[in-house]
């Protein structure tokens, strides 16, 4: 809210993009009531799923009015349902609202196995639309945000980092004293998303993109009771 109060000083348009798991809440209040500011929340949504806000029906209100987006979502969005919808969003929103500068919210625990978030997406995906969002040529600063899986954190943006730099990492992670063996079995930069995960989204595709047709599987919570 800090960053987007300054740039307001200097810029006419401020878009700001979240894709953090919750909603973002607080920026959205800061700025649901003027034209100056459209913010753009892409979260897990429902089962009193924290905060609780971030319908799709909140939308600003007097000259804010539909200057406030909310894109809610049910657990188990992954790269190929999240990262389409993703980027034909925010190619409406750039041709409609022409922002003069861009802030990214990059939450990591819209990652696969965050110890909150309910969202598999990888880190390929997670960072496809950061990558969108710079595709766009408008000055963009990229925040962190929550993240609580802390090896994920750290693999998303560094991953996050190179693309902004356009720069090609190794996936091997780098053997770094008393760092290393936090990144214990596999010692990848990148998280792969396995079929278990994916099998959670048939609920609401009627079919798996692991290949096979199976069963209906609803996820009933924690992830961590699913690995
Ligand atoms: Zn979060």
């Amino acid at each position: 809210m800090i960053c987007i109060l300054v740039l307001l000083r200097h810029y006419t348009r401020v878009l700001y993009v979240d894709i953090d798991v919750h909603h973002g809440d607080g920026v959205e209040e800061a700025f649901f009531t003027t034209n100056r500011v459209m913010t753009v929340s892409f979260h897990q949504y429902g089962d009193d799923f924290f905060p609780g806000s971030g319908n799709i029906h909140s939308v600003g209100e007097g000259l804010g009015k539909f200057h406030s987006i909310n894109v809610p979502m049910k657990p188990g969005m992954n790269d190929e349902t999240y990262v389409p919808l993703f980027k034909n969003i925010m190619n409406k929103v750039i041709e409609h609202f022409q922002p003069n500068v861009v802030v990214v919210q990059c939450g990591a625990d819209s990652l696969v196995n965050d110890k909150l978030g309910n969202f598999n997406l990888s880190t390929h995906g997670h960072g496809e639309c950061v990558n969108h969002m710079l595709k766009y040529g408008v000055p963009t600063i990229l925040l962190g945000g929550g993240g609580y899986t802390i090896t994920n954190v750290s693999r998303c943006w560094t991953y996050e980092t190179a693309v902004a730099l356009n720069k090609t990492l190794d996936n091997n992670l780098p053997k770094i004293e008393n760092y290393y063996e936090h990144y214990n079995p596999d010692f990848k930069l990148h998280l792969t998303v396995s079929c278990l995960f994916r099998l959670v989204f048939e609920h609401f595709l009627g079919e798996t993109s692991c290949g096979k047709q199976k069963q209906p599987r609803i996820f009933t919570g924690n992830r961590n009771t699913m690995l």
